[in-house]
């Protein structure tokens, strides 16, 4: 039988999963790391440490600086020396506690053992309070605060929740290796999800270029069921492999067969989509009281000798990550947080990671060499390959034009940067580059249109008051 795949547009790179077969490994603890407080969507952390304070692997360190905001832990044991801006991988100052290692003392809360625990407690509202104390993230890129993600808002319903184990970027494997490795704690963590939202139905979605992982979940459900009544609704769902079918709307297209609309929500839908690595963290968290402070990186790439899948503390420099792994190879031109297609080049190699750090990823002046631009020949295949059903020749000259308003109306906004475009244009042309340009200039257009309405609205409700207050 064919297998399900997303509906529209979509591309087939070369997979080069080249560090599939790595087993996960523990990386050292660095002597210094830098824990930014600003590592996840929505306000900064407010600090809870003092320069000098000795804290141990699991404290909190930082608390939520608003209602979309994050907890944030202290992955290492030792002294806070400074609590100062810091450049992160893209070298823009960013809010840090630097703390300098000394020995590895964790808090004796946190269960460090490898027993499996199954068991589902009956307290949504509790597990939900703990996935907030835990600062837990969400993994797959867009590290939204997991407990707001979890908070549907008043008359929307979830009716299922997606586990997105796609992992649909060239390179990337650490998601595959979770699965292989830690699948029975993915899914107890998909069933604490499933329970908080209160859901009868939660899909595991992998690609087919994953068997060993579709294998191992399926033996895992197969184990667990039976053991609490919150396993019977979980399902694998084995997905065609196209690219960017981890993306949000794709999957849930892929699995469901809804749309989300320009500007829409998953919940919009009736869908919650969390990635495998975020189900780990909650198991984590739930389970073990063992916070987010360490997360598994893929380090690749053809030039790089030493493939791995290390787990890493949250904060180490990328630097102290490479040179474990033999230092960055001679014939590296450019270096990507993340995966080729979507990733962020990294211009700062002491710059710490992130909870939502996946991959690090080496590319050579071959790989990245950009063909001569040539004229757009209206061949349409840049509109046939966008996932979202954009016209992205029609963006790059609406853009070019300098038309804000055109570019609105052909919702330049809901582009998801997936690259998809600029990967199949004949003409080399610089789409990705362009339209993400054109994207930002209209999310600033519609966020400063939203301040306006809203100032607006507040105004006339004051007026409307004070008219009151006077004929009282
Ligand atoms: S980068 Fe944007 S415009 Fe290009 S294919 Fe992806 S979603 Fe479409
Ligand atoms: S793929 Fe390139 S050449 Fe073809 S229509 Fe799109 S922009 Fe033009």
């Amino acid at each position: 039988m064919a297998r399900r795949t997303f509906s529209m547009g979509g591309i087939h790179p070369g997979d080069s999963k080249i560090s599939r077969e790595c087993k996960i490994e523990k990386l050292a603890v660095p002597p210094v790391v830098y824990i930014s407080l600003s590592q996840h969507i929505g306000a900064p952390a407010k600090p809870v440490v003092v320069v000098g304070d000795k804290v141990k692997v699991g404290q909190v360190i930082g608390e939520p600086g608003g209602f979309m905001s994050a907890y944030i832990h202290s992955s290492v044991s030792g002294t806070v020396k400074s609590i100062k801006d810091t450049l992160d991988q893209a070298g823009k100052a960013q809010p840090t506690v630097e703390i300098a290692v000394e020995g590895d003392e964790w808090l004796e809360s946190i269960d460090r053992s490898d027993a499996l625990v199954a068991d589902i407690p009956a307290d949504g509202k509790a597990i939900l309070e703990k996935i907030k104390q835990g600062g837990i993230v969400g993994l797959g890129g867009a590290t939204f605060p997991t407990h707001v993600k979890l908070s549907p808002p008043p008359g929307k319903t979830c009716e299922m929740l997606i586990i997105n184990g796609c992992e649909c970027e060239p390179y990337i494997t650490a998601d595959d290796r979770t699965l292989r490795e830690r699948g029975a704690e993915v899914v107890v963590g998909a069933a604490l999800i499933k329970h908080v939202l209160g859901v009868a139905k939660a899909t595991i979605a992998i690609e087919d270029n994953k068997p060993e992982a579709i294998q191992n979940i399926q033996k895992v459900l197969s184990e667990l069921r039976g053991k609490d009544p919150e396993y019977a609704g979980i399902e694998v769902l084995p997905l065609m492999k196209k690219y960017p079918e981890g993306g949000e709307k794709q999957l849930i297209d892929a699995v469901m067969h809804r749309q989300v609309k320009s500007g829409g929500l998953p919940i919009d839908v009736g869908a919650v989509v969390q990635n495998v690595a975020t189900a780990l963290a909650v198991y984590e968290t739930v389970q073990k009281n063992k916070p987010l402070f360490e997360n598994s990186i893929t380090v690749s790439g053809e030039c790089f000798p030493h493939q791995a899948n290390v787990l890493v503390r949250v904060g180490t420099p990328l630097r102290f990550i490479i040179d474990q792994l033999g230092g960055v190879p001679e014939n590296a031109a450019k270096i990507i947080s993340g995966g080729p297609m979507m990733g962020k080049a990294i211009s700062n190699l002491d710059g710490p990671t992130l909870k939502g750090t996946g991959s690090i990823l080496f590319l050579t002046r071959e790989q990245t060499k950009r063909e001569p631009e040539g004229h757009c020949i209206r061949c349409g295949k840049c509109a046939d390959a966008c996932p979202m059903g954009l016209e992205p020749f029609l963006l790059y000259r609406l853009y070019k034009a300098g038309d804000a308003a055109a570019l609105e109306r052909n919702a330049a906004q809901d582009c998801i940067q997936c690259g998809c475009c600029l990967y199949t244009c004949p003409a080399n042309l610089p789409l990705l580059d362009i339209i993400s340009l054109a994207r930002g200039q209209v999310m600033g257009i519609l966020k400063a249109r939203a301040v306006a309405a809203k100032a607006a609205a507040e105004a006339a409700k004051a007026k409307a008051e004070a008219e009151k207050a006077k004929t009282e």
